[in-house]
């Protein structure tokens, strides 16, 4: 039996690295999850001069360095400071773990809502408390491609007055606070915030963990409806006090009415693919969310050549070519450094492009759990995955990322021949399978995956439908 995968319960910051197989990750958080073209230049020549040579886009919209040895961190993080990309400190960084919606317009309220919301984190000390992975979203409403983007608390842009309308959601609650401008939106989620934060503390002081906003919905809702009970049992951990120092204009409103601001204009729906975003820029991904620090930098230069202005970073291991909001020429131009990237390989600019089909988490040797590479068999396995549908190779049952079901996901196992693909229908890297492939026969016939797969869903023979009679239908054809 395999061990039980180690979980941190941190994510990695450029403060406080992550220590890996192949040395440090340092992970980092562009502000407003925006780079200017000179800042992303300056990480790829980090990542070579400090790293191990190669480039990564986070499911939370950060860029990542790897293979930094310990004793050049120091160094790193003064060159980071130097072009902009540093916090103050770990506790700042930490606490802005915000993902900013990447298809904001100029002038839409995302970006000033963000801004908001940092500042007022960074002068949170009740905050403190809050579980390190906890995280916010802020969602302009011009795609559903953020719903599936983890986070504890939602800012949704909504119709209202002016273009500084929100709602702010609690993961997993069925109520939203509805508020009228960005200063008490800011308000509310604080608010929400220091609730949780200080529901952490009466949890940890019990020897319980506290877990994520979504794992107290229920006790949340419970005393919304019932204040009255709020020294029951069943709310004994929840002060309400929060409540009565929301704005006045701020109200609940149930979630499922919220609609987003974009409603006159159909928001982007589906899977996040590279396209053209008229108006803001070109989205182009990367193989995996990987990409050669060399490749990152002659992208950077052909973008620039191009009219592009900055690089806006997704949590779709994308990135958007910024090229301006006052026309759809402006789009173009980004589409034109897309098409002509010198290092094409190394981005996927089709949405068609069967990479997009797969994901691998590190693997071996980068990750000490890993108990086989993973990312070169998804890379081959690529092209025999029907469009569609979704490959996920994980090099433990952890599962990093990806939490989300896949079409096939593959586990490697250790064995004393080695190790083996446990492969999972339907389901995540954590779940229990009968069924294992050696990794010769994946290579050998990586087709043999999706086969398989529509042999048991799609073409499976199904019994007639009973008629009631014992006679055969009258249109089947005698054996
Ligand atoms: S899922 Fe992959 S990256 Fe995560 S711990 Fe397991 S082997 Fe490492």
């Amino acid at each position: 039996m395999n061990p039980t995968p180690h979980i941190q319960g941190w994510c990695p910051g450029a403060w406080q690295p992550m220590a890996s197989g192949d040395g440090l990750v340092v992970r980092v958080r562009p502000p407003l999850g925006w780079l200017t073209l000179h800042q992303a230049l300056r990480l790829s020549r980090l990542a070579q001069v400090h790293g191990a040579g190669t480039l990564e886009l986070s499911s939370r919209a950060n860029v990542q360095l790897r293979g930094v040895p310990p004793e050049r961190h120091a160094a790193l993080l003064r060159s980071l400071a130097a072009c902009g990309l540093l916090d103050a400190d770990a506790r700042s960084e930490r606490l802005r773990n915000v993902v900013v919606d990447p298809l904001h317009r100029l002038g839409d309220g995302v970006q000033a809502l963000a801004l908001a919301l940092h500042q007022a984190l960074a002068q949170s000390p009740e905050l403190d408390a809050l579980p390190a992975k906890f995280g916010w979203s802020i969602d302009g409403g011009y795609s559903t491609w953020l719903h599936g983007v983890s986070a504890d608390i939602r800012l949704l842009r909504a119709p209202g007055p002016g273009t500084t309308a929100w709602c702010v959601q609690p993961d997993g609650l069925r109520w939203a606070l509805a508020a009228n401008n960005q200063q008490d939106a800011v308000a509310a989620g604080l608010a929400l915030a220091r609730w949780f934060a200080q529901r952490c503390v009466r949890q940890k002081a019990l020897g319980q963990r506290p877990g994520r906003m979504a794992a107290c919905a229920k006790e949340l809702e419970s005393a919304l409806h019932h204040p009255a009970d709020e020294n029951s049992t069943a709310t004994s951990s929840t002060s309400l006090e929060w409540l009565t120092s929301l704005p006045a204009g701020v109200a609940w409103v149930p979630a499922d009415g919220v609609v987003s601001a974009q409603a006159s204009e159909p928001p982007l729906e589906g899977d996040a693919l590279p396209c053209l975003v008229p108006g803001v820029g070109t989205l182009v991904a990367a193989p995996l969310g990987r990409v050669p620090a060399q490749a990152w930098a002659e992208m950077v230069c052909a973008a620039r050549r191009s009219g592009v202005t900055g690089l806006r970073i997704t949590p779709w291991r994308m990135v958007l070519l910024e090229s301006g909001s006052d026309a759809v020429g402006g789009g173009r131009q980004g589409c034109d450094a897309a098409a002509g990237l010198p290092s094409s390989p190394h981005w996927i600019t089709h949405p068609d492009d069967p990479r997009l089909r797969v994901s691998a988490c590190t693997g071996a040797p980068g990750c000490p759990q890993a108990h086989a590479p993973t990312q070169a068999l998804a890379l081959t396995c690529a092209p025999h995955v029907p469009p569609g549908a979704h490959l996920h190779v994980s090099g433990c049952a952890k599962g990093c990322a990806r939490q989300a079901p896949a079409t096939v996901a593959l586990r490697a196992e250790a064995t004393e021949r080695g190790p083996i693909w446990a492969v999972i229908r339907q389901g995540t890297a954590s779940q229990v399978t009968d069924e294992r492939m050696k990794e010769a026969i994946l290579q050998d016939n990586p087709g043999l995956l999706f086969a398989k797969n529509s042999c048991s869903t799609a073409t499976k023979p199904r019994a007639p439908r009973s008629t009631g009679s014992p006679l055969p239908p009258s249109g089947a054809k005698p054996s």
